[in-house]
């Protein structure tokens, strides 16, 4: 039998591996963005920023390193960088107990440095000349500088639970009064259509916690679970309405009964899509066990009804699987590699099972290297050691080009799907599909390097005068808290399914202005919203992507309320 390591990576020294190589080429990518421009544009027009701009550059390095690095890993980190010629800020940036030490030691270092080594020590000199050649009050106000930024001055933690407060806010405003008023509008349209047609798709969220953290989560409040839930007349609105069916939020490990009941309960759904993060598949006998509930469930519908399949979706990308350190500095897998590679194995086993491993496009999806490091890479060694080959069949690109976030003015095609085999399975292909992070909930500390972003999409969509499509997915997302929100926008509800009913509920789909402008990313809500607020540009420049952008602009219930008169208005002009 073959010996199944649920302790997934148990070796510390191969953890620490994957550890130091990740946070060394996040230090790469922000030390490359802080020295090319941005902490130019930081400093703004405070005077001799440009010979300022180095030195603040590496002050923000020493920050990064104390904020994501483990203090064991450090100098293993830094030492890929010793030959080169910042070899001294390496040691420095290892040997220094604080900024100010840093700083000083930064200074010293130029002072005694020949006349001709490069432009940095003549910055230095410049910078020191004005404090009359005093090094102490140079220093300190280098350090004023940078604690104006008031960068790294909150723990994750901090930030992530202040980010959680605007959530609990935002949800608070869900079928608030604004809301309320925004939909009896829509109620008072007219109802042209009258039917509402088959969706493609029609989502069901259980529950939404999840006992993980990951860094790129875009919920960190999760909306309570009504007890007044009725799954089973939900589940007839939702069979007479599609062929496909996802089960999602957050994990729903703890759920999966009212999955297999869906299973049985609905007769027309031909595709039992559910997104899990593989969690579950703590041994290869736990994975078995769920996958064959699974397929129990769909053996136990009634023969006459039609044939149906389970797409399975697990999450699989450097975030789930990211290598951490626990409060004590011992590393782990936050989800582990063994994990995915328990249901990698698994699945082909079972006809009636696809499998779908959901990735997040970051710089190795620009190349075969998507196969052969990171998280790919882990996972083919973990079946290797279990005796299976794997075989990539197909690769496919993004429609667009987009920017490599490694390589700063790199743009190119990236590998979005692709499918592979496992050896003994050759007739079972797996499929792995990718997409962007926005920059919503816990991803809005993300690092630029860290994965793709759609800036170029979103100029492009400020820029059209139609929509170049894409816009927000505007099928209906039903939460057993009775909340029927839009699919890829779950914060633009229609209405309570309990209280206001299926028929109101898909009546204002059709109407719905919004979901409408929302679906085409409609450039006039960017006006609408500039009429009660003056910070549209500010939203520009933070904005990851189009759909960051057009939710940032709806996420208070009186915008909302706003937006969809002016559209009313604009339709009757
Ligand atoms: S990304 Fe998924 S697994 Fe991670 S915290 Fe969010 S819901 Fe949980």
């Amino acid at each position: 039998m073959l010996k199944n390591k649920l302790t997934s990576v148990t070796d510390q020294q191969e953890l620490s591996q994957i550890y130091v190589a990740n946070r060394r080429q996040r230090f790469k990518s922000e030390v490359n963005r802080m020295t090319s421009g941005a902490m130019r544009e930081m400093l703004g027009d405070q005077p001799h920023s440009d010979d300022l701009s180095f030195l603040l550059s590496y002050l923000y390095a020493f920050f990064w390193l104390q904020h994501n690095v483990e203090p064991d890993y450090r100098s293993h980190l830094l030492s890929a960088f010793k030959n080169s010629p910042r070899a001294f800020l390496m040691g420095l940036l290892e040997s220094s107990a604080s900024g100010e030490e840093f700083v000083r030691g930064y200074i010293n270092y130029w002072v005694a440095a020949p006349t001709e080594s490069p432009v940095q020590r003549q910055q230095l000199l410049r910078l020191l000349a004005l404090h009359h050649g005093d090094s102490e009050a140079l220093a300190a106000e280098i350090m004023a500088t940078w604690e104006s930024f008031r960068l790294f001055s909150r723990t994750d933690a901090v930030a992530f639970s202040e980010i959680g407060r605007r959530e609990r806010d935002r949800y608070g405003e869900m079928l608030s009064d604004a809301d309320r008023k925004r939909l009896a509008l829509v109620d008072a349209l007219p109802d042209t259509n009258g039917k509402t047609a088959q969706f493609a798709k029609l989502g069901i969220i259980p529950a939404m916690g999840c006992p993980q953290t990951c860094r790129h989560c875009m919920f960190i409040w999760r909306p309570p679970k009504s007890q007044n839930q009725d799954p089973e007349s939900l589940y007839q609105l939702v069979d007479a309405h599609t062929q496909s069916v996802l089960f999602t939020g957050g994990d729903l490990t703890l759920h999966m009964d009212h999955f297999y009941r869906a299973i049985r309960s609905m007769r027309h759904v031909r595709t039992f899509a559910i997104l899990l993060n593989g969690d579950f598949a703590s041994s290869s006998e736990e994975t078995d066990k769920a996958l064959r509930s699974m397929v129990k469930a769909i053996k136990e519908r009634p023969g006459s009804w039609p044939g149906a399949h389970i797409l399975l979706q697990i999450s699989f990308d450097e975030f789930h699987q990211e290598v951490i350190a626990d409060k004590h500095g011992a590393l782990r897998e936050r989800i582990p590699v063994e994990k995915i590679a328990n249901i990698v194995e698994a699945a082909p086993r079972y006809k009636e099972i696809q499998l779908a491993l959901l990735h997040k496009q970051n710089s190795l999806n620009f190349s075969m290297d998507l196969f052969h490091k990171g998280v790919f890479a882990r996972l083919v060694r973990r079946l290797g050691e279990r005796g299976h080959q794997l075989q990539v069949l197909s690769s496919a690109p993004s429609a667009r080009e987009k920017s490599n976030p490694a390589i700063p003015g790199k743009r190119g095609s990236l590998i979005k799907d692709a499918s592979f085999i496992l050896n003994r399975h050759p007739d079972s292909p797996i499929m792995l599909t990718s997409s962007t992070i926005d920059a919503f909930g816990r991803a809005e500390l993300l690092e630029a390097g860290e994965s793709v972003r759609e800036k170029e999409f979103l100029a492009e969509v400020l820029r059209r005068n139609a929509s170049p499509g894409e816009g927000f997915d505007t099928d209906l997302m039903f939460w057993f808290n009775g909340w029927v929100t839009l699919f890829s926008a779950v914060h633009i509800s229609l209405g309570n399914l309990y209280e206001d009913g299926a028929e109101r509920v898909l009546s204002r789909q059709r109407k719905d202005p919004l979901s409408r402008a929302l679906h085409n990313f409609d450039r006039s809500l960017l006006g609408y919203y500039s009429e009660i607020h003056d910070d549209l540009d500010e939203r520009i420049t933070m904005a990851s992507s189009p759909h960051h952008l057009f939710h940032m602009l709806t996420e208070s219930a009186d915008v909302r309320l706003h937006m969809t008169r002016r559209l009313i208005e604009k339709a009757v002009a």
